[in-house]
């Protein structure tokens, strides 16, 4: 079983729309040095909201080997919720991928499994894929039961999904106290949990749905250990952050292969 890595930068609350048209030329440029052509992982930008619409507008008029992503999304449809975003919006803007239940999101706006798992189904609903985001703090981790905080995150942001919608999402495994610190999971660390929610994938599932789903690294990734990252078993991919916002760097983690 191949499965296409992917490499998804998370702006985060950064760059405004103008900004933004000048970040992704910058990488467009920067990856096509290196003879990047999307072969070989997928490249996800993954802007503000409010940058969506000129993001998508650039790749789709340059041809840019880029995927659009979104950071969020309403778990309503339509209707008297002011300041909140549908799927269906994000759907026809060309989004493809939309992030939900990051660390952020959990920690500071109070978002549970439940909700994040209704916003998954919301999303695959609209035809879109989510990349659903696990990981656990600092506390957790100390006291050493991080796996099977992170498989009971899974299971409930999972629950409802068929085998099938499984098979083509996305999991991102963040450690809480990895992200924007500069602390950096170890390879190890990271293939032990990446591997353990396959397993659980498998168990809930079966394995051809456990062998389909990609699974992301998330948590102080750059140029610098992108390699021995992806290359471990069950990491398919990288969801970053800061490094995301320096085009030299995103490219050098797009084409780490
Ligand atoms: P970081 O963020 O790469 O800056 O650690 C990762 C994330 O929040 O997805």
């Amino acid at each position: 079983m191949t499965r296409k890595p992917i490499m998804a930068g998370n702006w985060k609350m950064n760059l405004n729309h103008v900004e933004a048209t000048g970040m992704v030329q910058k990488l467009a440029w920067t990856l096509a040095d290196k003879e990047y052509d999307g072969s070989k992982s997928e490249c996800v930008v993954v802007p503000p909201f409010t940058d969506l619409r000129t993001v998508q507008t650039l790749i789709d008029g340059e041809r840019m080997p880029f995927i659009l992503g979104a950071q969020n999304v309403s778990e309503h449809d339509s209707g008297a919720h002011t300041g909140e975003i549908s799927a269906d919006m994000l759907a026809k803007l060309q989004v493809t991928y939309v992030v939900v239940g990051h660390s952020e999101r959990r920690q500071f706006h109070g978002e549970t499994d439940e909700l994040i798992n209704t916003k998954a189904k919301k999303v695959i609903a609209a035809g879109m894929t989510p990349i659903i985001c696990v990981g656990e703090g600092l506390d957790i981790r100390k006291e050493g039961t991080h796996v099977e905080y992170t498989l009971n995150q899974v299971r409930g942001t999972l629950a409802g999904l068929t085998a099938e919608q499984v098979a083509g999402l996305v999991i991102a495994y963040e450690p809480v106290w990895a992200i924007g610190t500069g602390e950096v999971a170890t390879p190890a660390d990271a293939q032990e949990v990446c591997g353990a929610i396959r397993a659980e994938v498998a168990a809930l599932y079966d394995q051809p749905t456990a062998d389909a789903v990609r699974i992301q690294y998330g948590g102080s990734v750059k140029s610098g250990n992108v390699a021995q990252i992806m290359a471990q078993p069950d990491v398919d991919g990288a969801l970053v952050g800061g490094a995301s916002l320096q085009p030299e760097e995103f490219a050098a983690i797009v084409r780490f292969y």
